[in-house]
């Protein structure tokens, strides 16, 4: 049951009594985080805001802003009808977690992934936006990519478009204060800038992010706190984590895209072949879905040891598939990690995982 009573529930309170990871839950929904709540989260790990984007009420609006690409002017009016849904969709979460901690990602994914592909479906866009089909078909063609998973997303999209980062974090400011106002829920929205591999876009986005948040307390006068961090998923930025540790107040390990980095394999197409990699002894297990100990896994402990030594106190999550796997949970514990973040579904499992890592560690 979602309480986890009666003997599951009297193991999962001495696995807590345990363990040393903290436990939180990746969840884009005010369902997902209420359910978690109940398994026994601590927090939110990783609340993905592209999902939002694609909601049937906001997807109209999220078209003409990308699309808007010579006019600032409309793509702010199209940024100014997401934003009260945006907060809406952080209250909605806020309230679920009750105070714990969340930290919102700013969009991650490729623009063009919130175009239509069908004709008519770009026809009625045209139509709707009176632009003539063809050079609308034009502009989506000059969105499209051949690789976007190494691609124009993440940070690089911040970067090139300040203006959805500053509404993301108007939002997720703007909810945060309602909710302590109203609820009286303490929130600390950790907000968090995905795929960084070069320190300079994270002091530039740091920038970006902090002027808005302290115009919107400065707007609300509220003192509310808030922390600003990174997920770490280019190799690069673990080899780097001591400079980017300096202006990030938190990391957060993205295993699935460090691992598709670091093995050169692509996420959304390796499965064709790790079967065969499998029968044929070359790889004992699918990296993707337990962490590769020898290879990422020493990104990760390299990413955590220049971390803090910048910063001792830094904490540090993984919100990748990894951080639901019971084999890789005894891994993160061992490199000292804060917590790990995975499925509402997965929450007891890693609660469970966390204590035997501990139990294992105690033993020796
Ligand atoms: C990751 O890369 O591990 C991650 C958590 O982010 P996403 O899966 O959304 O790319
Ligand atoms: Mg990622």
């Amino acid at each position: 049951t979602p309480e986890l009573s009666g003997h599951f529930g009297q193991i999962m309170k001495w696995s807590d009594e345990m363990r040393k990871l903290k436990v939180r839950t990746n969840a884009d929904t005010p369902n997902d985080a209420s359910v978690a709540v109940q398994f026994g989260a601590e927090g939110i790990g990783l609340c993905r805001t592209e999902h939002m984007f694609f909601d049937e009420h906001r997807l109209p609006s999220v078209r003409r802003m990308i699309l808007a690409e010579s006019s600032k002017e409309l793509r702010e009016k199209a940024l100014a009808e997401i934003l009260p849904m945006q907060k809406e969709d952080f209250i909605g979460i806020y309230k679920a977690m009750e105070g714990r901690p969340v930290t919102v990602r700013l969009l991650d994914p490729p623009l063009h992934e919130f175009l239509p592909k069908e004709t008519k479906d770009i026809e009625a866009l045209a139509a709707d936006m009176g632009i003539a089909f063809e050079d609308m078909v034009t502009v989506i063609h000059g969105l499209e990519e051949f690789n976007p998973m190494l691609g124009h997303r993440g940070c690089r999209l911040a970067i090139t478009y300040p203006e959805i980062a500053e509404m993301q974090t108007r939002a997720i400011m703007e909810a945060a204060i309602e909710v302590k106002e109203q609820d009286g829920f303490d929130v600390i929205p950790e907000i968090m800038i995905p795929l960084i591999g070069i320190n300079e876009e994270l002091t530039y986005l740091d920038k970006v992010v902090r002027n808005i948040a302290e115009l919107v307390k400065k707007e609300k006068n509220s003192d509310i706190k808030y922390l600003v961090g990174t997920m770490m998923e280019i190799p690069r930025a673990t080899l780097i984590a001591d400079q980017i540790a300096e202006t990030a107040e938190f990391f957060s390990f993205g295993t699935n895209d460090l691992t598709q980095m670091t093995y050169g394999f692509s996420r959304d197409d390796a499965g064709k072949f790790i079967t065969d990699y499998k029968d044929k002894g070359i790889l004992p297990n699918d990296p993707f879905q337990s962490i590769d100990v020898e290879g990422v896994g020493k990104l990760v402990e390299m990413g955590v040891m220049l971390g803090r030594k910048t910063k001792p106190d830094l904490k540090i999550g993984v919100c990748g598939e990894h951080g639901g796997d019971p084999k890789s949970i005894t891994f993160f514990h061992n490199a000292g990690l804060s917590y790990v973040s995975c499925s509402p579904f997965r929450v007891p499992i890693a609660r469970l995982a966390a204590a035997q890592a501990a139990l294992n560690e105690a033993k020796k």
